[in-house]
């Protein structure tokens, strides 16, 4: 007997054993107990799978497989999120139609997942870009936009000069696009937008009835945004006053230092009374050349300079705060300021650790001032 294990022959005698009897399939038997196990489909790009792929694919393939022999009646399905601009713009530069490349990019994605084993019920595998499917994307869009829920908006998007079309913040990388590596501009255009911050607070609340554990939920939070809270305004040492927003006034009296985005107006204004101001604008310069998804990336280590000669104070106890320039403060994103409460707030206590200022807890029972806060960097399928 060999004592080598020979994966290729043995897992592919299974895999063809599971394809010919439907072993994972869904049964349309209404008596079971029902499990339905879903994950974010892939977008089938010409590079095949990443290890982000199997990553997230595995653990719901570790449940499905539990569920199915506890006797649950289990759907765990897969597609392709195939619409993609990459696939577009491949296509034009080889000179192959959009459906023959998208059409070899999913075969390649079915065979490598096929050959990992995952127990998906292939009988009900979707395609978006396949007429018999999108119908029905465009059936939601017009329910949408029937509701107000889809809207057109003039807004600044970024431009690839090359490529000419719009491209999400990820895609530009110091400036530049990430396939083309032209310049990219920002440009006025007029957008389809979804109007899903009417969920914002539907969303919070089912964030309570779900079994994530907490560092997710926080992470869900942040990015569904915040949708109470209070505008406070804070006063410079010059006299100019500024606003910040808050969801926990209650931990005004926590607040240590200032946070301004580097294109807040007010470091222009200040410009005579800003003893590093030299520092200030190569920072300045630095950031624009970064997406805001880069600037804001939770994992992402904290830059930022501190303003010397402008100072602003705590509105409650009339404390003298330092003001920083960070790039992870966007002037898009609220109002380009942030008071910095440390001891209740994991960024704002990396970037306090990395500056050395002082952390003050201000509410007892929250988090362990002195352990590492953990971020998790999101994982982008
Ligand atoms: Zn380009």
């Amino acid at each position: 007997m060999s004592k080598t294990y020979d994966y290729a022959k043995i897992e592919k005698k299974w895999q063809d054993i599971w394809d010919e009897k439907q072993t994972f399939a869904a049964k349309d038997d209404y008596s079971l107990p029902k499990f339905y196990g879903l994950v974010e489909f892939p977008y089938p790009s010409g590079q095949g799978l990443h290890v982000g792929h199997p990553r997230s694919y595995t653990a719901l393939d570790i449940v499905s497989r539990k569920k199915r022999l506890e006797g649950y009646n289990v759907l765990y399905p897969m597609g392709w999120d195939a619409f993609g601009l990459p696939t577009e713009n491949f296509a034009i530069k080889n000179h192959i139609h959009p459906s023959i490349v998208t059409e070899n990019n999913i075969a390649n994605f079915k065979r490598q997942l096929k050959s990992l084993g995952f127990s998906f019920d292939w009988s009900r595998e979707i395609n978006t870009t396949d007429p018999s499917y999108y119908k029905w994307t465009q059936w939601i869009f017009l329910q949408l936009f029937k509701k107000g829920l889809a809207y057109k908006k003039k807004m600044s998007v970024n431009w690839c000069t090359s490529c000419k079309c719009v491209l999400a913040n990820e895609e530009v990388v110091n400036g530049h696009c990430e396939r083309c590596g032209s310049e990219v501009i920002h440009k006025e255009k007029s957008q389809w937008m979804l109007k899903i911050t009417d969920y914002a607070e539907k969303l919070l609340e089912g964030l309570e009835n779900v079994d994530f554990i907490d560092r997710v939920k926080t992470q869900q939070r942040n990015w569904i945004g915040r949708s109470y809270g209070t505008q406070v305004k804070f006063t410079a040492s010059t006299g100019d006053e500024f606003e910040i927003f808050t969801t926990r006034a209650d931990t005004l009296f926590g607040v240590t230092y200032m946070v301004m985005s580097p294109e807040h107006p007010l470091i222009e204004k200040w410009a005579d009374k800003i003893e590093n101001l030299d520092e200030v604008l190569a920072y300045k310069q630095e950031a624009a050349k970064k997406s805001d998804f880069e600037r804001t990336e939770l994992a992402k280590e904290k830059t930022g300079v501190r303003l010397k000669g402008v100072t602003a104070v705590n509105p409650v106890n009339k404390k003298e705060v330092p003001i920083f320039i960070s790039d992870y403060v966007l002037i898009s994103y609220g109002t380009g300021a942030i008071m910095a409460v440390p001891a209740h707030d994991d960024r704002d206590w990396a970037f306090a650790k990395k500056f050395g200022l002082p952390i003050i807890e201000v509410v007892s029972g929250g988090e362990d001032v002195q352990s590492a806060p953990y971020t998790l960097s999101l994982i982008h399928i």
